[in-house]
C-alpha cells in the first residue's frame, strides 16, 4: 500500500440484499458509518432471495438491542412470534417427542448441574421426563408465554427466548433503518468483478446496465453462489455432506387456524425432516431432505400431504451442499450469510451465524494494513463457530436408533468426527458436557440434545449421592409441580401477543 495514502476504510459494498445484506447494512449503518464510512447495497429483484430462513436464536435480541430497535415495533413489522425452543419428533426412534429449550433444567442453585440429580432420580422412581423439569418446555407445550425475570433467584429467570418471524418482512424493516441511517441502495445485477493486479484484492463489481462501483471493502452476501468470495476469490469449500448428507429442500408457508405454539417444531422424515414455523400470519413450513433417498416431485408431495392449511404459495424448491468456505475472508472482501456456507436448519443456526460474522467483522475492522491479520483471526473463529454448529447438528442424526430408511441406517453407522465421538462418549459414561469458551450451544442444549436422543449417561456424578434418594425424589417430585404451576400462570402466546405486540390486521 502506497504510505501516503489514508488507510481508512471509507467505502463499503455490501452484495446481496438477503436477510444477511441487510442484517449487515442495518448494523454498519449504526456502527460504521457515522464514522465516516460511505455504504452501499447492491442487490437484484431479478435474482432474489432464497426466500427462507424464519426461526431465530435468542442471540438475535442483542443484535436488535444493539440497533435500538423497539422489540414490540419488530414484531409488528415482522409478524412474529416468540420461540422458546424447537421440538424434535421422532428422531431417535418413531414417537419420540422432546424440546430443547433456550434455558435451564431445574431450579437456579444445586452443588452439580441438574440432569445428574434427575438421572439419580430416575434410578428410584418414576419420575417423568427432563423436560418436565424445564419451564420454558412445559411451557413452550401449552403454548404459553411470558417474558423471562431478571430476578436469578427465580424460576421465571431460567429462560430464554427468540423469535419466529418473516424473513422477507425482517429484510424490508432493517432496510428501511440502513437507509435511513445513510446506506444508498442500488438495484442491478452484477455481471463483472475486478481485482488488483498485484493484491489480487477486489476493486470494483459492474452491473449490467454498465455501472461500475469501486470501494475499499466487500462484503459478500450473495446467498450460496458466494460470488465475490468463490467465483472471484476462489477460497474454497470444504464439503460436509458425508455427514450431513441432506442436499435440498422444498418450503411452502400455509394458512393456518390453530394458537401459535411458542416453539419451532423439527419432524423426523423417512428422507430427512419436516419444519414447521408459526408466524403470527401464517406457518412456515419446509422439508429437509436428501436427494438420494427422495426425489424432488416425491417430497414436495410429502410436504403439501403434511400441511395444516390452505397453501399460500408455490413450493420453493432450493439446492445446498452442507459446509463452509474455506476462508470467509478473503483479502478485502469477507463473506456473511450463505455465501459463507451452510449448516441445514435443524437448529435455526444460519441467522445467528450472520450476526456473529457481523459482530466479528466490526470488532476486527480493518483499515488497510491490518487485513491480513484480522482475515486470520476472523477467519479461525468462524471455523470454531462452523464446526461447534456442524457437530451438535450431527450428534441429532448419529444417535438415533432408527432402523426403517436408508437415510437412518446411514447416518446411524457413519464415522463421526473425532472432535463429536469423543464429546458423546464422555457423556455418556459420565453425564459430563465437554466445556469449550468460544461457540454456540451451551451445556442445557447438549443435555437436552443428549437425552432426547436417549444418549443417557452410565454414570451420574457422585456428589448427586449426597442427597438420600428419598429426599431427592420428593424434592424433585415437587419441583415438577412448581414448574407445572408457574408455567399454567402465564398467559397464552396468542393473548400475549394480542395484548403487546400484534400486527395490525387491517393494514395487510
Ligand atoms: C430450507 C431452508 C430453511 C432455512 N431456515 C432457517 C431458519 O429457520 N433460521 C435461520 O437462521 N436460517 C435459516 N436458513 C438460512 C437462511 O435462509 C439464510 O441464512 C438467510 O436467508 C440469509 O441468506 P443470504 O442473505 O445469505 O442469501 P440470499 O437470501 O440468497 O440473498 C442473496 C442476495 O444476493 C443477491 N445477489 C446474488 N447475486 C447477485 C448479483 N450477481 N448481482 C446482484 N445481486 C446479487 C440476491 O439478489 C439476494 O439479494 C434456511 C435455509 C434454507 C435453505
Amino acid at each position: 500500500m502506497d504510505p501516503t495514502q489514508d488507510p481508512r476504510i471509507r467505502t463499503v459494498v455490501i452484495v446481496g440484499g438477503g436477510t444477511a445484506g441487510w442484517m449487515t447494512a442495518a448494523a454498519l449503518a449504526r456502527l460504521v458509518a457515522p464514522g465516516g464510512v460511505k455504504v452501499t447495497l447492491v442487490e437484484s429483484a431479478e435474482i432474489g432471495t432464497v426466500g427462507v430462513g424464519e426461526s431465530t436464536l435468542p442471540h438475535i435480541r442483542a443484535f436488535n438491542e444493539r440497533l435500538g430497535i423497539d422489540e414490540a415495533e419488530f414484531m409488528k413489522a415482522t409478524r412474529a412470534t416468540f420461540k422458546l425452543g424447537i421440538q424434535f419428533n421422532d428422531w431417535a426412534r418413531l414417537g419420540d417427542s422432546y424440546i430443547h429449550p433456550f434455558g435451564d433444567y431445574g431450579a437456579p442453585g444445586g452443588e452439580v448441574p441438574f440432569h445428574h440429580y434427575w438421572l439419580k432420580g430416575s434410578r428410584t422412581a418414576d419420575i417423568g421426563p427432563i423436560d418436565d423439569y424445564s419451564l420454558p418446555v412445559v411451557a413452550a407445550r401449552e403454548g404459553r408465554y411470558a417474558p423471562p425475570s431478571d430476578d436469578a433467584r427465580s424460576l421465571m429467570s431460567t429462560y430464554g427466548y427468540a423469535y419466529q418471524l418473516d424473513a422477507s418482512l425482517y429484510a424490508r424493516f432493517l432496510r428501511t433503518r440502513a437507509e435511513a441511517g445513510g446506506v444508498t441502495r442500488i438495484e442491478g445485477r452484477i455481471v463483472d468483478v475486478t481485482q488488483d493486479g498485484t493484491s489480487g484484492d477486489i476493486r470494483s463489481v459492474t452491473l449490467d446496465r454498465g455501472d461500475v462501483i469501486e470501494a475499499d471493502l466487500f462484503i459478500d452476501c450473495s446467498g450460496f453462489r458466494g460470488l465475490l468470495v468463490e467465483q472471484t476469490l476462489k477460497s474454497g469449500y470444504q464439503d460436509w455432506s458425508h455427514w450431513l448428507p441432506c442436499d435440498r429442500a422444498v418450503a411452502m408457508p400455509c394458512a393456518s387456524d390453530q394458537p401459535t405454539v411458542p416453539y419451532t417444531r423439527a419432524t423426523a422424515l423417512e428422507a430427512g425432516w419436516q419444519f414447521r414455523i408459526p408466524l403470527q400470519h401464517r406457518v412456515g413450513n419446509g422439508y429437509v431432505y436428501c436427494s438420494s433417498f427422495v426425489d424432488q416431485d416425491a417430497a414436495t408431495d410429502r410436504l403439501i400431504g403434511r400441511l395444516e392449511g390452505e397453501p399460500l404459495k408455490e413450493p420453493n424448491h432450493i439446492r445446498f451442499q452442507a459446509g463452509r468456505r474455506t476462508r470467509n475472508w478473503v483479502g478485502n472482501c469477507v463473506s456473511v450469510g450463505l455465501s459463507g456456507g451452510f449448516i441445514e436448519p435443524l437448529e435455526s443456526t444460519s441467522i445467528y451465524l450472520i450476526q456473529i460474522a457481523i459482530t466479528k467483522l466490526i470488532e476486527l475492522w480493518p483499515d488497510r494494513r491490518s487485513a491480513a491479520t484480522d482475515a486470520e483471526e476472523f477467519n479461525r473463529q468462524m471455523d470454531l463457530e462452523f464446526e461447534r454448529i456442524r457437530d451438535f447438528i450431527i450428534l441429532h442424526y448419529a444417535a438415533t436408533e432408527r432402523t426403517d430408511s436408508p437415510l437412518w441406517n446411514h447416518v446411524r453407522t457413519m464415522t463421526l468426527p473425532d472432535s463429536l465421538a469423543g464429546k458423546i462418549e464422555l457423556f455418556r459414561e459420565r453425564g459430563v458436557v465437554q466445556e469449550y469458551r468460544e461457540g454456540l450451544f451451551l451445556h442445557p442444549s447438549w443435555i437436552a440434545v443428549y437425552l432426547g436422543q436417549r444418549v443417557v449417561p452410565r454414570r451420574y456424578h457422585p456428589l448427586a449421592d449426597h442427597r438420600a434418594d428419598k429426599d431427592l425424589v420428593a424434592a424433585l417430585l415437587r419441583l415438577r409441580g412448581t414448574i407445572a404451576q408457574a408455567a399454567g400462570r402465564l398467559p397464552t402466546q396468542d393473548a400475549y401477543i394480542a395484548r403487546h405486540c400484534a400486527y395490525d390486521r387491517s393494514a395487510a
